[in-house]
Formats: structure tokens, C-alpha cells, sequence
């Protein structure tokens, strides 16, 4: 449950409503969003609460969400959550494009891939440098080199920069090479990184892990936004079933389920959904007409060469070509690409 305190309340006000609440056993923290001071309670029922508080003037209203997760619902905030990453806006009517190689492999490279889906009309760059290989042997990535690579193209290319964190150890380095970064599928449960990742002020996107439910994914969400980070944005990239034809199942039904249940913006990852790069255009084109408000796409320009993911990575040219159809979706939509 959360109160939300009236704008001009006075920390006096506050810390004499902590008090009472307290002695009646509920837990009670203050958040800030947008310079709006919150309260937010547990261990008691939203009929005590009420009672408790009836004669504190400074409450605005109190929000009580039907759900485990409180600021992820739509109870807590209707508008959709909106942000700037340098000049790309998320959340808007504009239809969001990441796209970029799996893993950043060398500058030349990178610089080529980033080139093209520039050119394409990409708003955002995307390449790991910390890679989270199901083999121990497999390309790990370049770490802090892949890094000074990526955010040197970006700049390059005039394009913000997504990567992955994989530990709560090199956050502090990714978030100062990094526009927004990325929690992969593997970490959505990893509860100590995705608090500290409340700490940092950068755009957090949040795979959804290839075992979980939508609500367990939202709490995932809860976590970094109760720590005072708010902008959070939620990706489907499949789940793991019994189907062998593809990587992992794209569950579109998430997107709109997670649209109407989160303010969160929600993008999909058809790359990491389907597995392979022939269904990566029809599951892009699917995804638009889900709701989707952004797509990663994995692009390469020797996937056949390529250290890592290289079966699902689109060619430059297979990439503008479907910009081109998805400009004609989203126009349908009432959207723009
Ligand atoms: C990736 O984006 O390259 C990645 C590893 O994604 P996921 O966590 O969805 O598997
Ligand atoms: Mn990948």
C-alpha cells in the first residue's frame, strides 16, 4: 500500500504519521518520484490504514494495488511511463529500434554494424560485452574493452548505447559506459543486482526470464523501482517449452497483458524469442500489433562469422528491409517507427 503525501507537506508531518504508524507495527519507507514525496506501508490492512491516518491532512490519496507488485501496477501510476535516453524517446508513440550484433566483437566491426542500422533508422545501439554463455567455454566477451568500443561507435554514430550487466560488481563501470543497461533473462531473479540497479540513474531493461510468469517478471520490475529507480523498461524474448523448431517461444500475449497490468513501457526481443533470423521479421511485424513500444533485434554483417548468436542476426540489408514493412505496421497503429 502507498500514501501519497500532498505536495507541500512539511517533514514535520511526516515524521509524525511515521510515528504513529510505527507504533501501530506497520513498516513504513519514504520514496521520492518526481520531487513527490511517497509512503509506502506493510503489515497491515488497508481499512487499519486508513483508520491510522484519518486525521492527517497532509495525505493525497492512498493506493492500494490488487496485485504483488505496487509501483510496476497501473493502480500506483495510469499514465505510461515515458523517458528521454539522450534524445531517443521511450514509452512514446514512436516505435523504438535497438539493434546491433550479439556481442561487440571489434571496433571495425561494431562501427559497420552500427553504420547500417543507423541508416536504417535504429535509435539505439545494441552490443554485450559481458556475455552470459551457457558454456564456460564459449566467447565470454570483451568486457571493459567491449565497452570503450560500444560507447566510442555510439558516439560515433550519434546513437545511445544498451548493454548487459551480468553482477552487481560491474555495474558501476557498464552504467558509466552505457546509455541504458540491460538485466538479461538469466538475471531477472538475481534480487541483490536488480536492487542496486535501483540505485543508479540509468534506464534499466529487463529481460523476462525464460522461466517465468508475467507477475514474477513485474516483481522483478518492483524491485528496482522500490529502490528509486523509475525507469524501468520490461522485455518479452520468449519463454522455454517443449517446441524445438525455435530458440525459445515468443509469448506476445505478455505484451499486452504486461501493458495493461504495468505503466511500464514493453519492448520485445524476437531475436532471442524465435532463434533464428528468417521468423525474426513476421515476429517483429507480430510484436508491433501486440503493443509493443520498442524491438532489440541482434544484426550482423558476417553472421556466419560471428562469436556469438550469429544464426539469429539479421544481414544490414534483411534489417532495412524490414524497417521498411514495420514503418507501414506501425503506421496502421497510429504509431511511428
Ligand atoms: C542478449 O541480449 O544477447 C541476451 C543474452 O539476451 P537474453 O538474456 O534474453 O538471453
Ligand atoms: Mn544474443
Amino acid at each position: 500500500m502507498i500514501i501519497v503525501l500532498k505536495e507541500k507537506t512539511l517533514s514535520k508531518q511526516v515524521k509524525d504519521l511515521v510515528n504513529l504508524l510505527s507504533q501501530t507495527g506497520c513498516q513504513t519507507s519514504i520514496f521520492q518520484e518526481n520531487g513527490r514525496r511517497y509512503l509506502r506501508l506493510n503489515g497491515c490492512t488497508i481499512c487499519e490504514a486508513e483508520e491510522y491516518v484519518k486525521d492527517f491532512n497532509c495525505i493525497e490519496s492512498m493506493v492500494f494495488s490488487p496485485y504483488p507488485f505496487e509501483m510496476a501496477s497501473r493502480s500506483f501510476k495510469k499514465k505510461k511511463t515515458e523517458f528521454l535516453v539522450k534524445k531517443v524517446r521511450i514509452g512514446g508513440s514512436k516505435i523504438v529500434m535497438a539493434a546491433g550484433p550479439c556481442a561487440v566483437e571489434d571496433r571495425e566491426t561494431l562501427f559497420r554494424i552500427a553504420r547500417d542500422v543507423k541508416s536504417a533508422g535504429a535509435d539505439i545501439l545494441r552490443g554485450g560485452a559481458y556475455k552470459p554463455r551457457s558454456s564456460p567455454y564459449s566467447f565470454q566477451g570483451l568486457e571493459k574493452e567491449g565497452l570503450k568500443i560500444l560507447s566510442e561507435v555510439g558516439s560515433l554514430v550519434d546513437m545511445p548505447v544498451i548493454t548487459e550487466v551480468i553482477d552487481q560488481y560491474s555495474i558501476e563501470t557498464v552504467a558509466s559506459y552505457s546509455d541504458i543497461i540491460q538485466v538479461g533473462a538469466r538475471n531477472m531473479q538475481n534480487f541483490r543486482l536488480l536492487k542496486e540497479l535501483g540505485q543508479v540513474r540509468n534506464p534499466v531493461l529487463l529481460k523476462r526470464g525464460m522461466s517465468a510468469t508475467i507477475e514474477e517478471w513485474l516483481m522483478a520490475a518492483e524491485y528496482i523501482l522500490a529502490e528509486g529507480n523509475g525507469k524501468v523498461i520490461l522485455c518479452e524474448r520468449g519463454i522455454r517449452t517443449f517446441e524445438k523448431y525455435t530458440r525459445n517461444t515468443l509469448d506476445l500475449s505478455a505484451v499486452p497483458v504486461a501493458s495493461g497490468l504495468s505503466h511500464l513501457p514493453v519492448f520485445v526481443d524476437p531475436s532471442h524469442g524465435t532463434g533464428r533470423w528468417k521468423y525474426v521479421k513476421p515476429m517483429s511485424m507480430a510484436s508491433l500489433a501486440a503493443g509493443a513500444d520498442g524491438l532489440v533485434v541482434e544484426v550482423h554483417v558476417t553472421p556466419e562469422k560471428a562469436l556469438c548468436d550469429g544464426e539469429q542476426s539479421l544481414l544490414p540489408e534483411k534489417f532495412a528491409e524490414m524497417m521498411s514493412s514495420l514503418k507501414k505496421v506501425a503506421l496502421t497503429l497510429d504509431r511511428t517507427l
